[in-house]
């Protein structure tokens, strides 16, 4: 029976999980979950899945959970909150397995002590791996623990290295379903509405991945992080277009074979493969070859997707520059889904962001966040309401 904590359990991915968990119960057992500020989601789960440690974003949202719990007989649970709350939900002694998917920076602490702890890691909050991959991943080779890609490219990549040796890697590729703008001209980015930049043709996701994903930001997050996950430079990760999102990523060793994985557009799927790792069992999660028409491939437009160019040029140069352009992003994506900016400012607040950003390699995680912090800072002041206060 594997133990597992889930950071981020009221979230698309969070949901996902849980559903492998209630469809695979002999193998294993929700533990402990971490939330953000959803309560009423956080209460049914609580009544749910009786985790032994429950943690909400604030205070006062754990105060109202721990009251509720009680007053319904559940006060064995314990209730904690904040940054502390999710580094308790991810090391306690009795988790085996942690699924970070929180989004975003606040994922990073907890994910850092997870593996600190020798906890086995399966990743889904990529913002954790840009902002402080290094320093992730090194802990992760000290303690001599996979860290098992969630996101579903890094998860085909993982798979299709499986058929080869590192060093016989010569090149990686990342799929991109491109977005909903793939073929909107640039002369219309101007006008593109929240409303259009949250309808993803083929994934259903949170806001902040989904936004990304119109943007191509995403991609360059995932460019870092295939870099920081398989040891490789930016200029052997490649990013690819394919509208149908039926090859997830594929691997190119030095024989000239390339190996693809294929399968259907549903998370649940590398998050059992992460569950399982090194084993595979059976699932429903099946994708029908015969429904294969055709698989569309072109390379990516630089001149349309400026956040994709700027991830790259931030992988290349690591440390605090892949911190600015993960601050900055988070920062001017929050303020396009509150119509403060547009959707062609958010290119723009990232680059003076990571421009502004002076070259540092941080040690260790509080190092991270205090460049992450600055970073806010700077990009902060590059929205309109802050020039109007
Ligand atoms: P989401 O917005 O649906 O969920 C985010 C979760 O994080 C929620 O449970 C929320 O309550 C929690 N959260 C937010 N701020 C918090 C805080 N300060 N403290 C504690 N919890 C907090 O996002 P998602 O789509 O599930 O994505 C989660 C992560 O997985 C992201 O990093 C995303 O890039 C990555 N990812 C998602 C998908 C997908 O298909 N959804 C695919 C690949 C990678
Ligand atoms: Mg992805």
């Amino acid at each position: 029976m594997k133990r597992i904590a889930i950071l981020g359990s009221t979230g698309s991915i969070g949901r996902s999980t849980l559903n492998v968990i209630e469809n695979n119960p002999e193998r294993f057992q929700l533990l402990t979950m971490a939330a953000g500020s959803n309560t009423e989601a956080a209460l049914n789960d609580a009544r749910r899945w009786k985790p032994k440690v429950l943690s909400l974003a604030s205070e006062q949202d754990a105060e109202k959970v721990r009251k509720q719990l009680k007053d319904e007989g559940l006060g064995e649970i314990e209730i904690a909150h904040g940054q502390a709350g999710t580094v308790r939900v991810a090391t306690h002694p009795e988790v085996d397995f942690v699924v970070s998917a929180i989004v975003g920076v606040a994922g990073l602490k907890a994910t850092y002590e997870a593996v600190r702890a020798g906890k086995e890691v399966g990743l889904a909050n990529k913002e954790c791996l840009v902002a402080a991959g290094e320093l992730i991943t090194a802990e992760a080779r000290r303690q001599n623990k996979p860290l098992l890609p969630i996101d579903s490219e890094h998860n085909a990549v993982h798979q299709c290295m499986r058929g080869g040796r590192m060093n016989e890697v010569e090149r990686v590729w990342l799929t991109a379903s491109g977005g909903p703008f793939l073929n909107t001209p640039t002369s219309d980015f101007e006008k593109i509405t929240v409303e259009q930049a949250l309808n993803h043709p083929t994934w259903k996701m949170g806001q902040r991945i989904t936004i990304d994903s119109a943007t191509l930001m995403n991609k360059g997050f995932e460019v870092i992080e295939a870099c920081r996950l398989f040891d490789m430079p930016p200029e052997r990760v490649k990013v690819i277009v394919h509208p149908q999102s039926t090859i997830h990523s594929l691997v190119e060793f030095n024989d000239g074979s390339i190996l693809a994985q294929l399968s259907v557009t549903d998370m649940r799927l590398p998050i059992l493969y992460a569950l399982t790792y090194p084993e595979r069992i059976e699932s429903d999660l099946r994708f029908n070859v015969l429904d294969l028409k055709r698989l569309d491939f072109a390379p990516p437009d630089p001149d349309k997707f400026p956040c994709l160019r700027l991830a790259y040029e931030a992988a290349a140069a690591g440390g605090s520059k892949t911190i600015a352009l993960n601050a900055a992003d988070e920062v001017a994506v929050a303020a396009f889904l509150k119509r403060e900016i547009g959707f062609t400012d958010i290119s723009k607040v990232v680059e003076r962001t990571m421009n502004e950003t002076p070259d540092r390699h941080p040690e260790s995680i509080e190092e991270v966040l205090a460049i992450d912090a600055q970073a806010r800072s700077l990009a902060q002041e590059q929205l309109p309401r802050h020039v109007a206060r």
